[in-house]
């Protein structure tokens, strides 16, 4: 049997990752420097952030494939502060169209389709 391969969009064209090898691979600021001890059964990886300090962290495979963490935790603290200073300025206003509550997923996206066609009419 195959290694798993995972299939994600990504900016620079790269749509397929070996699961089992990230070596040099980027995830946000992280770059994949070697493979760490497991943790739990889990693959972890060395990584190192490409921001000011350049920290290096360990960080499982799993968070990093699923972009759960993309940085030693510099991009984080930049969107607070993001938010904080947007705070007071005319916000950008979001459309959400509320459809309801529903049981099942068939239900839910049946709903979903008849809102496009009401809101968007029947062109896609
Ligand atoms: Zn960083």
């Amino acid at each position: 049997m195959k290694g798993g391969i995972i299939f994600m969009p990504y900016k620079n064209g790269k749509s397929a990752w070996n699961f089992k090898d990230l070596t040099s691979k980027t995830f946000g600021r992280l770059i994949v420097l070697d493979r760490a001890e497991n943790k739990h059964r889990k693959a972890r990886w060395n990584c190192e952030c490409q921001c000011e300090k350049k920290t290096k962290k360990t960080i499982l495979g799993q968070d990093l494939i699923r972009q759960k963490v993309q940085s030693c935790g510099c991009i984080s603290s930049e969107n607070n502060i993001k938010r904080s200073t947007r705070h007071g300025q005319a916000k950008t206003r979001l459309y959400n169209i509320y459809l309801g509550q529903f049981d099942t997923l068939e239900e839910a996206s049946e709903a979903r389709r008849q809102a496009e066609i009401k809101y968007w009419g029947n062109e896609r």
